[in-house]
């Protein structure tokens, strides 16, 4: 029998059909040196009231970016039954091994949420999270929200994100959403590859589908979270759940067209930015240069953009590896 046939072992500790507000847990047992019939005790909480649409909301499925855990956690806390109409279901940390962990991947297989999709029912513990997504959650919902940001690693301007889809009615609500979630930048992807990624999951579920990259560094700011803020209550008044109207301010439309966007270090170095993010650049203009970290008297790497744009993602730490993604360029639409 194909996994995506068996049952998932994991247990939800709140209703789905009930009105009212219910926190508790995804609890899926995980047998283990220190707690022979242990679980993993993935938080979640279930706000309904009437008939009406079902928004699912989730941060943390890599563990190291905060703007979604944050505004997820307030918003699970603050919204009452009697403020919306129809279902939200709120998963602050999807990735809760890894967002405890403070890393991208989990620390008990290894996994990589957005890699893992669509999961098995019978697979390592990041499979069993994907899986239960894929299988239970994501049919409920109507418009599906995935906060990211760059993690330790990266840093972005902060961005909404849709992709480019087959289904040209399905992609057009999706940029509807995106622009109305409202971040500074909104981006439509050609993603490079997206075998194994939850967006890739939803969208094939035809669902209305929008992520986000919000900045990075493992850290977020008050900037971030407030566009975080703004962008989730948008977005629920958009889809009917909430009342009113979403508040809007001007956003910058970016495509990134294809593999030219990328910027890969071929050397291991100390990295030297000479543009900063949101920064315009032609094509062959210097992004970086990386230095030598073992020796002096040595010239410097010169890395140069493949195309001309505004400078979208960075390389966050100040050491970097080869085969790291040193920037992304992205092309404004207009
Ligand atoms: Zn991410």
């Amino acid at each position: 029998m194909p996994s995506s046939l068996l049952d998932s072992p994991i247990v939800p500790t709140v209703p789905f059909d009930e009105d009212g507000v219910h926190h508790g847990f995804l609890r899926l047992p995980y047998s283990r040196d220190d707690s022979a019939w242990g679980s993993v005790m993935i938080p979640i909480t279930v706000i309904r009231h009437g008939i009406g649409p079902c928004a699912l909301l989730t941060g943390g499925n890599h563990g190291d970016e905060y703007e979604g855990p944050v505004v997820l956690q307030e918003l699970a806390l603050s919204l009452s039954a009697s403020s919306i109409t129809g279902c939200i279901i709120i998963v602050p940390a999807l990735n809760y091994p890894a967002f405890r962990a403070a890393t991208r991947t989990s620390p008990l297989d290894q996994g990589n949420m957005n890699r893992s999709f669509p999961g098995r029912a019978n697979g390592t513990v990041t499979e069993k999270i994907a899986d239960f997504f894929t299988q239970v959650l994501v049919p409920k919902a109507d418009v599906v929200l995935d906060f990211h940001a760059g993690g330790k690693t990266l840093d972005f301007i902060p961005l909404a994100a849709v992709h480019v889809l087959e289904d040209k009615t399905q992609q057009a609500a999706c940029v509807a959403a995106m622009l109305a979630f409202n971040a500074p930048y909104s981006m439509l992807m050609l993603e490079i590859d997206s075998v194994g990624m939850y967006d890739t999951t939803v969208e094939e579920q035809g669902k209305v589908f929008v992520s986000t990259e919000l900045g990075g560094g493992g850290t977020a700011t008050a900037r971030s979270i407030n566009i975080a803020r703004k962008g989730v209550n948008n977005l629920l008044k958009h889809a009917g759940i909430l009342d009113g109207a979403p508040e809007l301010q001007d956003t910058i439309e970016l495509e990134m067209p294809d593999d030219d966007c990328f910027v890969f270090s071929e050397h291991e170095g100390l990295i030297e930015p000479l543009v900063d993010l949101g920064g315009e650049v032609e094509q062959g203009e210097m992004l970086a240069r990386v230095w030598p970290v073992d020796r002096t008297g040595v010239e410097p790497v010169n890395y140069r953009a493949l195309r001309s744009g505004i400078l979208t993602t960075r390389h966050y730490p100040g050491l970097i590896k080869v085969g790291d993604c040193l920037a992304v360029v992205s092309v404004p639409v207009n």
